[in-house]
């Protein structure tokens, strides 16, 4: 194999801003899952990386040619506190790759050993989390939402000691736009480092809003923050359309790139309820489904004061009213993305009560989110739903006569798969006890999930039996 990390960092940011740090040492890594789809929109041949020479240098033994190792510092609202420092605690970042667009893409391992930011941390991974992030983060690339992906996943053969006692551990290596976090960003500020600022919303525009280039300096920041509140309104109606709950939407944690990333105890909704909490620390519901788009809004919020600086003397004001703008951004997009769960081709003002009858209805009914989007959209209202379906079927008689092109837009909306909590769970048990074939069964199905994966593969589409719900997932650190 032949390929060169560049590492684009020391270029940007100023030397506070990382620590260079190795590897920690590992034996022989075995590989586990890996991504021969995204293998191959690097130039990576998937064959060379599930041998042992292949999956041992794309987990840093040795490193790959060209890679410049090192943490990241950054700071970050933690359920709603300040910590001045976070940083990388378990993850090392190698460089950049071109994929075969042209585009850089951060190439960084997660599970490599403690690093100065490790705190009371190992700095080590668990195959379980690895293992889920590989498979989540795979269907919510599928699925068309912007998101971090992982390359490989390898067990380091060494145990680690978690919660419920010592687990496999195990590595992964992710890829992802880059790793300018709200949190790099809350680092400078707290350090009173404004050319640290200017640096990182450089780095930003540059890597991720090169258009912005042609804005005069002072305007230009704004227009950042503009850009980013954007994109983190599509990312997050995204995540609501497919029912999927972040779990921790720290501030370190929301990127500004607007991809998804930090798949911790994140979880897809089986049955809606609108106030669904999955991860185990979040015992005040902070980020529970339907407060998402309201924890994001705040993020942006701690995003723009860190930005102000940056901008003209008065700007101020203006920041307000864009920050103070964005709940009715997300309504917007909110009722744009129910409207092509719903197939609505025109837009009524009765729309946004319609969407939230349905979701009230579903609650009621305790039904299956996804399943009851897949019904609607082959015309076969369950029965739970007959008073909100007259309600459709008169909205409907709003729209112009143009079926297919209504089925195609839900098509398009309503996934028929998603990674369903109880199926993780059981692939992730499994490859624990040594059998990979379930996990590579759901990551197969979860590739393409508008498609119905066919009269043997049924179980995937299935809620799970009451005895089978999963009620909390745990971040696994
Ligand atoms: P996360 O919940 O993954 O966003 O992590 C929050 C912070 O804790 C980050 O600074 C991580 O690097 C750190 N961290 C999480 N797990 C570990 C670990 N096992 N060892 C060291 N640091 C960790
Ligand atoms: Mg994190």
């Amino acid at each position: 194999m032949s390929f060169k990390f560049i590492n684009r960092y020391p270029d940007w940011l100023p030397p506070e801003a990382f620590f260079r740090q190795k590897p920690m040492p590992m034996k022989s890594p075995v590989p586990l899952l890996i991504n021969t789809q995204l293998a191959q929109a690097f130039g990576i041949d998937p064959e060379w990386l599930a041998s042992g020479s292949g999956t041992a240098m794309s987990v840093g033994h040795p490193l790959p040619p060209g890679a410049d190792p090192m943490a990241l510092a950054y700071a970050g609202h933690q359920f709603g506190t300040p910590v001045p420092q976070l940083g990388d605690g378990r993850a090392l970042l190698l460089g950049q790759l071109p994929d075969q667009q042209g585009v850089l893409h951060d190439f960084q391992l997660k599970g490599s050993g403690p690093t100065p930011f490790s705190r009371m941390g190992d700095g080590r991974a668990a195959l379980g989390p690895v293992l889920r992030e590989l498979l989540v983060s795979e269907a919510m690339h599928a699925l068309g939402i912007p998101t971090s992906r992982v390359l490989i996943t390898a067990k380091t053969g060494e145990a680690v000691l978690r919660q419920t006692g010592p687990e496999p551990g195990a590595i992964l290596t992710r890829v992802a736009r880059s790793h300018l976090r709200f949190g790099t960003f809350e680092y400078f500020i707290n350090r009173h480092d404004l050319d640290g600022l200017k640096a990182a919303a450089d780095a930003a525009i540059a890597w991720h809003y090169p258009e912005l280039a042609e804005y005069e300096a002072p305007a230009r920041y704004r227009v950042l923050l503009e850009r980013v509140i954007e994109h983190t309104i599509t990312l997050v109606t995204e995540w609501l359309r497919v029912g999927f709950i972040h779990g921790v939407m720290n501030t370190d944690n929301m990127m500004l790139s607007g991809e998804t990333l930090d798949y911790g105890p994140c979880a897809f909704m089986d049955h809606f309820s609108a106030q669904r909490v999955f991860s185990s620390v979040d015992r005040g519901g902070r980020y529970a489904f339907n407060r998402q788009p309201y924890v994001a809004h705040w993020n942006l919020a701690r995003l723009a004061e860190c930005l102000l600086p940056l901008m003209e003397e008065d700007a101020l004001e203006s920041v307000i009213e864009i920050i103070n703008a964005v709940p009715d951004q997300f309504q917007a997009g909110h009722d744009q993305m129910m409207r092509r769960k719903l197939g609505l081709l025109t837009e009524q003002p009765t729309d946004t009560a319609l969407g939230e009858a349905l979701l009230a209805a579903m609650e009621e009914a305790q039904a299956d989110y996804t399943n009851t989007f897949s019904a609607i959209g082959r015309n076969e209202p369950p029965a739970w739903m007959a008073d909100w379906w007259l309600k459709y079927e008169q909205r409907l008689g709003l729209e112009p006569d143009q079926p297919r092109k209504r089925q195609s837009l839900m098509a398009a909306a309503n996934p028929v798969v998603i990674p369903r909590n109880h199926l993780v769970e059981r692939a992730l048990h499994a490859a624990e006890n040594g059998d990979l074939s379930p996990a590579e069964n759901l990551l197969a199905v979860i590739q393409s999930p508008y498609q119905d994966p066919g009269r043997n593969a049924q179980e995937f589409l299935r809620p799970p039996q009451p005895d089978e719900i999963i009620p909390a997932t745990f971040c696994g650190t």
